[in-house]
């Protein structure tokens, strides 16, 4: 296929453990974990926290913002979807609650993205799925 318009770009499975991540995300609210014992936020979605190993977790909402912590530039293309995006970033970020989300930095080129710079949320749809990514703030 030459067009990649008519490849559907891959989006995330929402299911029942990740559903209320996916609610929240359409009110373009970023949840995350959060651990009821000793309080630290989690990230990718567990079962049991990965401080303390207490299985007392529930959701809460996140400021969005934080810091690039790493960052690599794609230059190769491993999903044909992404033809137009080659080179695209894949930017680790560290959520002022903690944890590190692996994105995308959007709105800025590539040689704008500097580690530590400041970042916040904010969301686009594939799919009708809304998706995480990250602007500078
Ligand atoms: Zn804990």
């Amino acid at each position: 296929m030459n067009n990649q318009d008519q490849i559907p770009r891959p989006a995330p499975i929402v299911d029942e453990s990740s559903q209320p991540f996916f609610d929240a995300a359409a009110d373009a609210v970023l949840l995350l974990q959060r651990c009821n014992l000793c309080q630290a936020y989690l990230w990718p979605l567990r079962e049991v926290c990965t401080e303390c190993l207490s299985t007392d977790l529930s959701w809460a909402p996140a400021t969005g913002n934080g810091s690039v912590h790493s960052f690599v530039i794609m230059h190769r293309l491993f999903h044909p979807a992404f033809q137009e995006d080659v080179p695209y970033n894949l930017t680790v970020v560290e959520l002022d609650e903690g944890p590190r989300v692996t994105s995308i930095i959007k709105g800025i080129s590539n040689e704008e993205i500097r580690v530590g710079m400041r970042v916040s949320a904010n969301w686009h749809d594939v799919n009708g799925t809304p998706l995480l990514h990250f602007e500078a703030s």
